[in-house]
C-alpha cells in the first residue's frame, strides 16, 4: 500500500561527492528535467505516488546523471524507486519494441539478499512497468533453464536476483553479462558483508560493460562494509537519509 506521504516523517538528507546533481522535489521537475516516458509518470499517479521522498529526490537524478551511488536511507523510504525510476529511463525502451537498440541482452541487474525480497522488486518492476513492453524476469530455478536458450536472454530488458542462483548460473556458462548497463544492489549491508560478498564480486567481475553504472542501497552501511561499497563504486556520490530527530 502506497505511504500516505502527508504524515511521512521529514528527513534530514546528506549528500557528498563531487559535482552532485541538484535535487528535484516533484515528480514533474524530474520529467522535465530527465524526460520519463509519459507511461512511466501515468502509472506512478496510478499507484498514488504524488510526491518523491527524500531518497527519490536526490538519489533520482544522481543516478538519472549516470553517476554512481551509495544511498543509505531508512527502510520503508521508497528506496526501490528511487533506482527503478531511473533505471527504466535510462534503458529509454525495451529491447523487444526497439530495433535501434545497440547491444542485446541482459541490460539491468538487480539484487537482494533473499528471495522474497527479489520478489517484492519484481513486484515493484511491473508496477511501473505496466503499458509497455518491458521484459523482467525474476530469476529462479525455471527461469534459469529458459534463459540458456541466448535468444530468449538476448530479449531481457531487466533481471532480479539473489546473488546465490545467479552466480551459478553464470558460471556454467549459460549467462552472459557483458551488456549490463545497471548494477543495482539493494539491502547491500548484507550483499557486501561476508556471506554474500564473494557472489556479488564475481557478478561484477562479469559486468563487463564500460560504462557501466552501479548502486548500493541500504537501511544502514556500517563502516566497514561502506568501505567495500565506495570500493567498488566509480567516483561515486554517497546519500545519507536521516530521520530529523534522531
Ligand atoms: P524501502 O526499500 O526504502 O524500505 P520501499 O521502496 O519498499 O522502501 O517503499 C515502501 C513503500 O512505500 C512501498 O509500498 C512503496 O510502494 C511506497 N512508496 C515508495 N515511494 C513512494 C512515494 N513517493 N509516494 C507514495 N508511496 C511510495
Ligand atoms: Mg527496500
Amino acid at each position: 500500500k502506497p505511504i500516505d506521504d502527508s504524515r511521512m516523517p521529514r528527513h534530514r538528507v546528506t549528500i557528498k561527492g563531487k559535482n552532485a546533481p541538484g535535487r528535484a522535489d516533484t515528480f514533474k521537475e524530474l520529467r522535465d528535467r530527465y524526460h520519463i516516458h509519459s507511461q512511466l509518470m501515468d502509472n506512478l499517479e496510478r499507484y498514488g505516488y504524488e510526491h518523491p521522498t527524500g531518497i527519490q529526490s536526490t538519489g533520482c537524478p544522481i543516478l538519472l546523471e549516470s553517476r554512481d551511488l551509495a544511498a543509505i536511507s531508512p527502510t520503508g523510504t521508497g528506496k526501490t524507486l528511487s533506482y527503478l525510476l531511473p533505471v527504466f529511463t535510462l534503458l529509454k525502451s525495451p529491447i523487444s519494441s526497439s530495433i535501434a537498440n545497440a547491444g542485446k541482452g541482459i541490460r539491468a541487474v538487480i539484487l537482494a539478499p533473499t528471495r522474497e525480497l527479489a520478489h517484492q522488486i519484481y513486484n515493484e518492476c511491473l508496477k511501473f512497468a505496466q503499458g509497455r513492453k518491458w521484459r523482467i524476469v525474476l530469476f529462479s530455478k525455471a527461469t534459469a533453464a529458459t534463459l540458456a536458450d541466448k535468444s530468449v536472454q538476448d530479449k531481457v530488458d531487466i533481471l532480479v536476483s539473489t546473488p546465490l542462483r545467479l552466480v551459478s548460473s553464470f558460471r556454467s556458462g549459460h549467462l552472459s553479462f557483458h551488456n549490463v548497463r545497471h548494477l543495482i544492489l539493494d539491502e547491500a549491508d548484507r550483499m557486501l558483508d561476508q556471506e554474500f560478498l564473494v557472489q556479488v564480486q564475481d557478478i561484477i567481475a562479469a559486468c563487463t560493460h564500460e560504462s557501466i553504472q552501479k548502486a548500493v542501497f541500504s537501511a544502514t552501511l556500517p563502516a566497514g562494509v561502506e568501505r567495500v561499497a565506495l570500493d567498488m563504486l566509480r567516483d561515486p556520490i554517497r546519500v545519507v537519509v536521516g530521520l530529523k530527530d534522531t
